[in-house]
């Protein structure tokens, strides 16, 4: 298996964190799959016959330039129509304009979506959970929902075993 991996989010949620937990010492430099110029190669994890190309999606959260920022939002747009499987990290429990904007880019997707529900380290208190993650997977019916704490590397291995099954089968060029 092999596929392009979006990782997407608002500033802080963890991404950067999660991706660093991922990797590892295993971050690979070649790839056999030819990288787009709509892409920004965040790293490749290779795990036995299971190969995911993590992808940056560069402009999904630019907000300044109007013309700069629409130009930005439809290069941000085809890149998540490129990749085989989008990780959408949110916190455990705050929710805000910029979640709610990249969330409106991943809505309507025909791809696979995983909801990772970063943080879960700081969940002391059952009741303090994510109010949106209810109403969020009944936005996103098919879309799995992992929670992780990439701090702490808890559940990752469990979210890297999602991210393999969603990926194509075989090597695609
Ligand atoms: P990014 O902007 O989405 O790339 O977020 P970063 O990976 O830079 O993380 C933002 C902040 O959240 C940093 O201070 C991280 O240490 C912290 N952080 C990331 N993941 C976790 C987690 O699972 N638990 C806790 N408690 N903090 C986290
Ligand atoms: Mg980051």
């Amino acid at each position: 298996r092999c596929g392009y991996v979006a990782i997407v989010g608002r500033p802080n949620v963890g991404k950067s964190t999660l991706l660093n937990h991922i990797l590892g010492q295993k971050l690979a430099i070649t790839s056999r799959k030819p990288q787009t110029t709509r892409h920004t190669l965040l790293g490749i994890k290779t795990d036995g016959d299971v190969q995911a190309i993590y992808v940056d999606t560069p402009g999904l959260h630019k907000e300044n330039d109007k013309a700069l920022n629409r130009f930005m939002n439809k290069s941000a747009s085809q890149t998540l129509r490129d990749v085989d499987v989008v990780l959408f990290v949110v916190d455990r429990m705050r929710w805000t304009d910029e979640d709610e904007l990249v969330w409106n880019k991943v809505r309507h997707l025909e791809r696979p979506v995983i909801l990772v529900v970063n943080k879960v380290d700081r969940l002391d208190d059952k009741k303090d959970m994510l109010p949106h993650l209810e109403w969020l997977t009944q936005q996103l019916p098919n879309a799995e929902v992992v929670p992780v704490s990439a701090l702490h590397g808890r559940n990752i291995d469990h979210l890297q075993a999602v991210i393999a099954g969603l990926l194509p089968e075989g090597e695609h060029f």
